[in-house]
This record gives structure tokens, sequence and C-alpha cells, in this order.
């Protein structure tokens, strides 16, 4: 049975609305980044096409797939993450859409082998343990399935030398994560840089607890 509010072509506006909000961010680039949203309680998921410019997609240009890829409505050929969008979606029947983008500053961060830290209660509260996936050449299965293996209980991602991937219940939910992510990152690397290298305070412990008794 279909819990969804929206209808699939209002899925389908919201794919491109989020892609082109991403776009006007800087957060997706004109051929790097791609949304999927899985039409709740089923195996089918639209997703962007790949290869074409990310900030002005129209709606003849998203393709639905099945959980294998194979393309059941559409022109265009499915982005090449395909793989990874659809293992999470199949070890995580909670989320219904996802996000790749390419933070440029949460990516360069991860590569500096820096952890995004406890320093805002956004961080606390969205993203928790972010984990960093080795790199692995995009659009491959060996790319899904170290994603697949990291995603139990987790918001968002980081693929070393790459991006990152954030879930949601809905889009704006993971939209929200994918700028999270990067207001964090950027929060943090202000502070660091302009801390000459002294520690940066985080939210204490205790209102850490309290923020995880409130929100989980
Ligand atoms: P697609 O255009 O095929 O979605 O690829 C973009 C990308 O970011 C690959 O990681
Ligand atoms: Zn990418």
């Amino acid at each position: 049975m279909s819990v969804s509010i929206f209808s699939e072509e209002e899925l389908r506006y919201e794919i491109i609305r989020v892609m082109k909000a991403l776009y006007d961010r800087g957060l997706v680039s004109a051929l790097g980044g791609n949304v999927s949203a899985r039409i709740p309680g089923s195996d089918t998921v639209w997703i962007t096409p790949s290869g074409v410019f990310k900030g002005d997609l129209k709606l003849d240009d998203l393709v639905k797939i099945n959980l294998d890829g194979e393309v059941i409505e559409g022109f265009m050929k499915p982005s090449v993450e395909w793989p990874m969008h659809t293992a999470i979606y199949r070890v995580r029947p909670d989320i219904n859409a996802v996000i790749h983008a390419h933070n440029p500053i949460t990516t360069g961060l991860a590569l500096a082998g820096i952890e995004l830290k406890p320093i805002t209660v956004e961080a606390v509260v969205t993203l928790r343990s972010v984990p960093v996936i080795p790199f692995a050449y995009p659009g491959t299965d060996e790319l899904a399935k170290l994603v697949a293996e990291r995603v139990k209980g987790v918001r968002a991602l980081i693929l070393q030398n790459h991006g990152v991937v954030a879930l949601g219940y809905n889009l704006v939910e993971a939209e929200a994560i994918v700028e999270t992510l990067e207001e964090v990152a950027l929060t943090q690397l202000v502070a660091m840089l302009a801390s000459g290298g002294r520690e940066i305070p985080m939210i204490p412990e205790r209102d850490r607890e309290l923020i995880s008794k409130l929100y989980f």
C-alpha cells in the first residue's frame, strides 16, 4: 500500500526542485550529483538522468527504474550511481529519498582527515556519525557495496575523493542533511582557521545527551 502524500508527478517535480536548489548552492555541479526518490511502499524509484546538466532538469529527463536498475519509464539513461541508490533502498526500508552531492567543503575536510564535530545543534541532531567510505570508482558495484555495508543507522556518508550521500524519509529531509553537512563543515573550517589551531569548543556532552533524548 502506498503511503505517499505526493503523486508521482509531484515527486518528480520535487526531484527537479531539489537538484536546482543544490546546484544554486554549489553542492552539485553541472555534471556531478544525482537525486532519487522511492515511490513509498514500492520497489520503484524515480532518479535523475546520467550526464545531463543538473541545474535545469525537465520532468521528462527523469527515469523510473526498479531496484535492479531496469528502466520502467522514461527515455534517458539513469544516473550511473543507480547501483548505490538502489543498494541503499534495499537495506533501508525506512528511506524514501537519496541524494548524492559534491559538497566541496565537506569532501575537502574529510580528505584532510578531519571529522565533523558536534559544534552546532544541527550537527548533533542531524549528523550523529558520518562514516567515510574509502574511494571506489563512481558508478561501480564496488562503491554501491561499500556504501550498503555502512549505511545502517546513518543519515549521511562521505565518499572519499568524491562527495557525500544523504538519506531521508523524504526529499526535503535528505536535502536538509546535504545542506547541514556543508554548513557544519564550513563553520568548523572557519573556526579552525580563525582559532589558529586552538581547540574548538564542542556542544557539551550533557547537552548532547539531552538533545539525543529529545530528538531520537
Ligand atoms: P550521473 O550524471 O550519471 O548521475 O553522474 C554524476 C555523478 O556525480 C557520479 O558520481
Ligand atoms: Zn558523484
